[in-house]
């Protein structure tokens, strides 16, 4: 396992992008939509890990309802993994809780899952593996 990337949540990702392209020295390496999440996102990297900014396309997606609740900031940290379903299994052995334990597609060629962020003391951590 890895920190794959770390995820911003962001109210303007044109501001944001701006703001991380100086912070970086270098801008976004890609932009990517993801519509199952109705989320922009871009990429920064850093060293052997990413920060993904990411901004709401509609009310209904997850980053709106974090941010009515919460100011811009830290939304996620992924995990990169392997083996999936196999930590998948492992982790609901061990007792946590996923708020999807399926698979899905996202951003930047991945599958991903999501543990709730009430087992994980109250970080929400996403588990990702390259989508072949
Ligand atoms: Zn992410």
């Amino acid at each position: 396992m890895k920190i794959e990337h770390i995820g911003i949540a962001v109210k303007d990702l044109g501001l944001s992008n701006e703001l991380f392209r100086k912070l970086m020295g270098k801008p976004a390496y890609k932009e990517e939509i993801v519509e199952g999440e109705a989320v922009k996102t871009s990429f920064f990297e850093i060293g052997e890990s990413k920060i993904e900014l990411l901004e709401a396309m509609n009310e209904s997606s997850a980053i709106a309802k974090y941010l009515e609740k919460n100011r811009e900031g830290i939304h996620h940290i992924a995990f990169s993994v392997e083996d999936l379903p196999s930590e998948i299994q492992r982790l609901k052995e061990e007792g946590f809780q996923f708020i999807n334990e399926e698979p899905k597609e996202g951003a930047d060629n991945k599958w991903v899952v999501f543990l709730h962020p009430k087992s994980t003391n109250g970080v929400l951590v996403e588990l990702c593996s390259e989508r072949n």
